[in-house]
């Protein structure tokens, strides 16, 4: 029996199972027919969450209506829930109190799961360079893409979304499932510990409900 490198120990089936995944399914799903197939239905069918944190939201809503129509790209299913959403677009400032909830949130939705920084606050703090706000999402969760602007139009949001698909169009299926190495893969990791600011915000905040 191996032991998986988040401490639980594999059984002899699940080594079985993984080197069949691994050996046999990986380099199939990889293939360029099926890799283009399953890659086009993920950037066709994006379903986002319905996630909004200041002004920029607005622009998203605008982009979810009649004028713009985010429906065109296949993107226009804003789920209630992150276990259903497979994409989460950071909508405005993002300060070091919310830092955690975002990073909760993201933990929540189901591989594979992509992410967009709207806007300068969501990309760099924006104009806001204060002690309560963080200075970019990507100080707590990993980001896609990042579009500018303060706020950016619907069609900085469309255009930004184009970029996403072209960069599903790029990825191995078998990425969401595989490590380079060959352990199974559970989930992207981030090290917050990484980050003092957060790490901070967070105790902070576990101390003030105790
Ligand atoms: S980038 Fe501008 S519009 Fe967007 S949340 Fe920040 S201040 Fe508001």
């Amino acid at each position: 029996m191996a032991e998986h490198d988040q401490g639980f120990v594999l059984t002899t089936v699940d080594s079985i199972t993984n080197f069949v995944r691994q050996k046999m399914v990986a380099p199939m799903i990889d293939s360029k027919p099926v890799q283009f197939g399953v890659n086009w239905a993920r950037k066709s069918a994006i379903w986002p969450m319905t996630f909004g944190l200041a002004c920029c939201a607005i622009e998203m809503m605008a982009t979810g209506a009649g004028r713009f129509d985010i429906d065109r790209f296949g993107a226009g299913v804003f789920r209630p829930s992150p276990r259903q959403s497979d994409l989460v677009i950071i909508a405005g400032t993002v300060t070091l109190k919310m830092g955690p909830v975002v990073r909760r949130v993201y933990d929540q939705m189901p591989e594979p799961k992509w992410v967009i920084a709207m806007g300068a606050c969501a990309s760099t703090g924006g104009p806001f360079d204060s002690y309560s706000t963080m200075q970019g999402v990507d100080r707590t969760i990993p980001v896609d893409v990042y579009i500018p602007g303060c706020p950016p139009r619907p069609e900085a949001l469309l255009y930004g979304l184009m970029r996403l698909q072209d960069i599903i169009m790029r990825e191995a299926p078998s990425a969401y499932i595989f490590e380079s190495d060959g352990t199974v893969h559970r989930q992207r990791t981030f090290d917050i510990d990484d980050q003092p600011q957060i790490a901070a915000a967070a105790e902070n905040k576990s101390e003030a409900a105790a």
